[in-house]
C-alpha cells in the first residue's frame, strides 16, 4: 500500500491527456489502471472524469498519486496517444 506523507499529499501535479480520435481501442489503458481508464461503447477507452475538447482530446489534472499508473498506462499504449505533463515545469513526460 502507498503511504501517504507529506511529499505525496494530493496536489494537482500532472496533467493526463488522450488524443482520443487516434486511439484504436486495444484495451491496455483500461487494464493497467481500472481507475482513471475505461472503454467505451463506441470501442475507444475514455478518461474517467476527463473533459472533452473540441478536438476529441481528453484531459484530467492528475495528482502525484497518480502519476506512475498512468505513466505505465502511456507505456503500454501502442499508438502512444496517452500523454503526461509535468504542470510545475511545463514538460511532457511522455
Ligand atoms: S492503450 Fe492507447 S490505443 Fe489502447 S485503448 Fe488505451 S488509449 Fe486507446
Amino acid at each position: 500500500m502507498e503511504q501517504v506523507t507529506a511529499e505525496t499529499e494530493p496536489k494537482k501535479k500532472y496533467l493526463l491527456q488522450h488524443d482520443r480520435p487516434n486511439c484504436i481501442g486495444c484495451a491496455a489503458c483500461a487494464t493497467v489502471s481500472e481507475k482513471h481508464w475505461e472503454m467505451n461503447a463506441d470501442g475507444k477507452s475514455d478518461i474517467i472524469g476527463g473533459k472533452s475538447r473540441e478536438d476529441g482530446w481528453q484531459e484530467l489534472d492528475l495528482e502525484e498519486v497518480d502519476f506512475e499508473k498512468n505513466l505505465e498506462a502511456a507505456e503500454s499504449c501502442p499508438v502512444n496517444v496517452i500523454h503526461v505533463t509535468d504542470k510545475e515545469t511545463g514538460k511532457k513526460v511522455i
